[in-house]
């Protein structure tokens, strides 16, 4: 590997919060930080960021993806922290560490994952995204039209390298075989066929994109479907992602727009009910109190330097994003009111995160009757 191939990380878990799925404390976070300080000597460089409940780590290093000794020191930096949730006997402490052990990779333990390797160019821009209340696939849509769709992505029209189009890698997210089961689909040929995966984002969800026209990766996104990883309802599986901007990638411009009418996602309260993404800046007081939601986005905008990362800037802290903020609430709101529980208030029965509704089922099993049968029957004969 040459000098400047450099790998960003960003591994995230939930691993306990202040009353109820809002927020780590101060100190499960110093932690977290602490550990990264004394044991990071394999890093370049790290970020600590929350999104909601979670805990994201940045990190920026030369070992590659799927690193043990990255991994395992996340893994580390979580378990600190956890030790901490707990003496404070915070809401869900641990919850996202499925596993006693760590194993060699954080994949199938618990925490969510999204890594890419890159030659570092001498500018390299890039946006840091960490969700929560939703689903991996809820980056589909704003993903697919900064990379796919000219009427967000000017750049497809107004730039040579980028109108070459993109490689988008989506997993089925289902797969409970061993491996990951991925396809590789380009745009513009293919832009129909991607968008009809991508349009059922529990199933499907996008890992990579790169640029056709170097071949470099412009996106990361984490895929980890915790319930699959864990058998049964565990929480939710709040994505994180990273991408490049600018040369031969869409602007932060564009890759931003989409959250400007941000789209419907799956999550909020107890996982199992449809809300909009609401883009939320640096503030900490930015906590999904109502209904568990709106299921928050959360952009860090920055440049890696020679492997070390700026002071990040949180674009939704623009005043035009309060706007956004203010329909989203008033939607949401109106959404959940007109709604309910019925229909599109909630998710599908198969992606329901909770066993009750499936119990009730069962329990009214032997009360229905069906009526006409035999009438039928005999008009038949
Ligand atoms: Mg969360």
């Amino acid at each position: 590997m040459g000098i400047h191939v450099r790998t960003i990380s960003v591994i995230k878990a939930d691993i306990g919060s202040n009353a109820g799925h809002w927020r780590p404390t101060d100190e499960v976070l110093a932690a977290v930080e602490k550990t990264l300080a004394d044991e990071g000597d394999v890093l370049d460089d790290y970020y600590v960021f929350t999104a909601g409940d979670d805990v994201d780590i940045l990190m920026s290093h030369t070992e590659g993806e799927d690193d043990d000794d990255v991994h395992e020191l996340a893994w580390t930096a979580f378990e600190a922290g956890t030790e901490v949730a707990k003496e404070q006997g915070l809401y869900g402490a641990g919850q996202d560490l499925l596993k006693d052990a760590f194993a060699g990779n954080v994949k199938g333990l618990g925490p969510g994952v999204a890594e890419m390797t890159f030659e570092e160019r001498e500018a390299e821009p890039i946006l840091v995204f960490g969700a929560d209340k939703t689903e991996p696939g809820a980056f589909n849509q704003p993903m697919y039209s900064a990379f796919a769709d000219p009427k967000v992505s000017s750049g497809l029209l107004l730039k040579d390298t980028i109108h070459e189009g993109f490689t988008f890698e989506v997993m089925d997210l289902e797969h409970t075989g061993d491996g990951e089961k991925k396809i590789q689909l380009d745009v513009p040929e293919d832009s129909w066929r991607l968008a009809a995966l991508l349009m059922a984002p529990h199933r499907f969800g996008i890992t990579k994109i790169y640029s056709r026209h170097s071949g470099e990766p412009g996106a990361a996104v984490s895929t980890q479907k915790l319930r699959n990883v864990a058998g049964e309802y565990v929480g939710k599986d709040d994505p994180v992602a990273i991408v490049r901007t600018q040369g031969d990638f869409p602007s932060p411009g564009e890759v931003l727009h989409p959250y400007g009418n941000p789209p419907m996602v799956a999550g909020s309260m107890r996982g199992s009910h449809n809300s909009y993404f609401y883009p939320v800046g640096r503030g900490e007081t930015e906590i999904p109190t109502y209904f568990d939601g709106p299921p928050l986005v959360k952009a860090l905008g920055m440049v890696v330097n020679d492997g070390e990362f700026s002071e990040p800037i949180y674009p939704f802290d623009f005043s035009f994003w309060d706007s956004v903020r203010d329909d989203v609430s008033r939607d949401f709101r109106e959404f959940r009111e007109r709604q309910g529980v019925f229909g599109p208030g909630t998710v599908d029965p198969g992606e329901l995160e909770y066993g009750g509704w499936a119990d009730i089922m069962d329990d009214l099993e032997s009360e229905w009757s069906v009526e006409g049968a035999e009438q039928a029957a005999a008009d038949d004969d």
